[in-house]
């Protein structure tokens, strides 16, 4: 009998390798973003150039990569990842990231990242839970990519409320000092992983911070992107 691992996790259809997740003709199906600015992953009528936003005030990482922009059915899945620990959608999900990361890669638009790093969980939201969703999906990654997954590199370290009704200041004043960084990585080409980015208030924290480590690169990847500006 086949178990629920060799399924499409879209149509339920029997896959033929269960690390597959998605069958492609789901593959095939899925939303596409518009032509997106490399750098911040938000629509822009240039595609292959950083946008006016980023030149204007550029972000604290070197380049953004999505998997598909924050729409059913794979924001069904991210759900279903962050409410579940089994079974759980992570391999599909990080494998779909892969795929786009890979065609990113062979139009040189991305380095391999050194090291890779996954956005935290405060302690209490981790016991809570009982996992980091960034950290299921930063697992396979590491190890198809040849890198290093660093899993205490960075700490959450005040519990901070939930972005989503806050301003934009209140989100800046939200995620101040929420983070550090043990790990030395200066001269690392690096990759933070988080599931979405929604108004990149938080990569953006943790950017900065390893910017100051002085990291030779840094890459933000996510499943989905929130592409409303
Ligand atoms: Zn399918
Ligand atoms: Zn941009």
């Amino acid at each position: 009998m086949l178990t629920i691992a060799s399924r499409c996790w879209l149509c339920q259809c029997p896959l033929h390798l269960a690390v597959q997740g998605i069958c492609s003709v789901c593959l095939s199906h899925l939303p596409v973003a518009p032509p997106c600015c490399p750098r911040c992953g938000l629509p822009s009528s240039g595609g292959h150039h950083d946008c006016g936003r980023c030149l204007q005030k550029p972000p604290p990482w070197d380049a953004m990569v999505f998997a598909t922009p924050y729409e059913p059915p794979v924001s069904g899945l991210v759900l279903r990842l962050k409410s579940s620990r089994f079974p759980e959608p992570d391999t599909a999900l990080a494998r779909l990231l892969l795929l786009r990361w890979l065609e990113r890669y062979r139009g040189n638009t991305l380095r391999r990242p050194d090291v890779i790093l996954s956005v935290p969980l405060h302690r209490q939201r981790y016991a809570w839970r009982g996992f980091n969703q960034s950290e299921l999906l930063a697992r396979p990654l590491a190890r198809w990519l040849h890198c290093e997954y660093l899993p205490g590199a960075l700490s959450r370290d005040r519990q901070t409320t939930s972005q989503q009704s806050l301003t934009e200041r209140e989100r800046k004043w939200n995620l101040r000092k929420a983070f550090t960084c043990h790990t030395r990585l200066r001269g690392k080409h690096v990759m933070l992983l988080d599931d979405v980015v929604t108004t990149g208030s938080t990569v953006r924290e943790i950017g900065k911070i390893l910017r100051n480590q002085g990291v030779a690169s840094l890459q933000i990847a996510c499943i989905c992107r929130t592409l409303q500006t």
